[in-house]
């Protein structure tokens, strides 16, 4: 039982030691548990030691944990993090409260259409693929502005940043250059006049990496929960 709790400690003192080493204040710094393929049991766990934003890769998984946990939804904020079909965007504007993974300007109407009027914005960051391959989900770097610049007129919603999930890459001078180009292209989106504050970088191998060139939310998961199968 303690062992998630346990990993918290460890996984936001890493995060501390990263801020310092970067001259950066802890609090500049928010952690996003990752809970995907754990369940409902385990995430009432992580938020009973203090956590409260979750990350879920799969839209229907995501949507039968906030199910499972209505107790404490008010509490708590739901993240998706995961590729996200047309046809499921009705049900992601009615249930989380942030979408990571946003790479098409169409899917960002649908959210903006549908995110119930009762609710705050739907807040966004959209995914970019920085690595430039053909395989990689996110949108192309080239065109970014001007679909960043369409999705932050849209009702209903606020754009707040950019988010990356980069090759994964063991030498840190290797991932500090990927991390890098997702914050220069944020920098590039702000100089245009875009009232962003969010960089989603960082995940349990590369968070030091991210914390180093400027992420403002990693998401966390192996560190806090175990291997995944
Ligand atoms: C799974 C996942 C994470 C967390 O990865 P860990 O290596 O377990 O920390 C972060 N971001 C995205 C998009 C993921 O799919």
């Amino acid at each position: 039982m303690a062992t998630i709790a346990h990993n918290i400690q460890q996984t936001r003192a890493r995060m501390a030691r990263a801020c310092a080493a970067a001259s950066r204040r802890a609090e500049d710094v928010t952690l996003l548990v990752v809970s995907k393929t754990f369940g409902a049991g385990a995430v009432r766990e992580a938020c009973a030691a203090g956590e409260h934003r979750f990350g879920e890769n799969y839209v229907q998984e995501g949507l039968d944990k906030i199910t499972a946990l209505a107790d404490l939804r008010a509490g708590l904020e739901w993240h998706l993090i995961g590729p996200l079909q047309s046809n499921k965007t009705r049900a992601v504007a009615a249930q989380f409260d942030w979408v990571h993974s946003v790479d098409r300007l169409k899917i960002a109407q649908r959210l903006s259409e549908q995110r119930p009027p009762q609710l705050p914005p739907l807040q966004l960051c959209l995914q970019v693929n920085t690595s430039g391959e053909m395989s990689k989900s996110g949108l192309p770097v080239e065109g970014l502005a001007d679909v960043a610049h369409a999705v932050a007129s849209l009702p209903r919603l606020r754009l707040r940043g950019l988010m990356a999930v980069p090759e994964p890459v063991a030498d840190i001078t290797a991932q500090r250059q990927a991390h890098a180009r997702l914050r220069q292209l944020f920098e590039s989106l702000v100089r245009s006049g875009l009232p962003l504050d969010t960089l989603s970088m960082g995940m349990t191998a590369d968070l030091e990496a991210a914390i180093a060139e400027s992420a403002t939310m990693v998401r966390v998961g192996s560190a806090i929960f175990g291997p995944r199968v």
